[in-house]
């Protein structure tokens, strides 16, 4: 199998998104601000023969000097004259990062709805739940892009069990206290750890109790809008504990496809 490394593609939105906060930033200073963001595997951080220079920072010098790279050289512009060499992200570079929040809102928008609705669910006997896990997938509309339908029941079921209590909590024992709600219980939200939008890769129910995992406010936010690494170690923790009960459902994932579903 060949060595994952990271790819100039996978690099290309982070790196607008740091020249957006960081106007004038230098080659040299993107590659830092990178490594901060972006999972780097261990060949990305060999050092090449001769420099003083890893691999990775190739990767980010053959993106911003060759020009190669349509997509990143739309959007943006380097000072050619003077002192400053550094980018700036230009108009279509603004819409381009105006098209990632776009698609950031609306996930976050279907997300508090479907918090909502795990709150006013009432949870399951364990003989309804199973039924519910068993249920054939069910698009929203007809439309190829349509979501799945989620039910929200299985998610409460999925808090109940884990007695409101982070599921990353129980796995690294760090408390993670939230703050009671009016139902008595703690506050908590659900989250599917196979992402529903991935239901399309399989043939069995993703939306299912194995699925789901129960997390402090803060984790789940971790795990949407973290960098790559935020979002690796606790996923990571969930894959682990989580694996077993899906493939028992013949639900197949490794760990770097999980992953790869949350490169938004
Ligand atoms: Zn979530
Ligand atoms: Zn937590």
């Amino acid at each position: 199998m060949k060595e994952k490394r990271v790819k100039e593609s996978e690099i290309v939105k982070p790196a607008l998104k740091i020249i957006k906060d960081k106007p004038g930033i230098t080659t040299s200073e993107l590659i830092k601000e990178l490594e901060k963001v972006v999972q780097l595997y261990p060949g990305d951080k060999e050092i090449l023969k001769g420099r003083n220079d890893t691999k990775f920072s190739q990767i980010v010098r053959n993106l911003t000097s060759h020009k190669k790279n349509n997509k990143f050289w739309k959007c943006i512009d380097k000072e050619k004259e003077g002192i400053n060499t550094g980018f700036y992200i230009n108009e279509i570079g603004e819409n381009e990062i105006q098209g990632y929040i776009k698609k950031e809102i609306k996930e976050e928008k279907l997300d508090n709805e479907f918090q909502r609705k795990i709150r006013e669910s009432n949870v399951y006997r364990i003989d309804e739940l199973i039924k519910a896990n068993s249920r054939i997938p069910e698009k929203i509309s007809r439309s190829s892009k349509a979501r799945y339908k989620t039910d929200a029941r299985i998610s409460k079921t999925v808090l109940k069990e884990n007695n409101y209590i982070c599921e990353i909590e129980k796995l690294t024992g760090n408390k993670h206290k939230t703050f009671d709600t009016n139902n008595g219980t703690q506050y908590m939200e659900g989250h599917h750890l196979i992402p529903m939008k991935a239901q399309k890769n399989f043939e069995n129910n993703i939306d299912r109790s194995d699925n789901i995992c129960c997390l402090c406010p803060n984790c789940h936010r971790a795990i949407h809008y973290g960098t790559i690494k935020e979002k690796r170690t606790r996923l990571e923790l969930l894959y682990n504990s989580k694996i077993k009960g899906l493939n028992y459902n013949k639900i197949y994932i490794d760990f770097e496809e999980l992953i790869n579903n949350y490169y938004i």
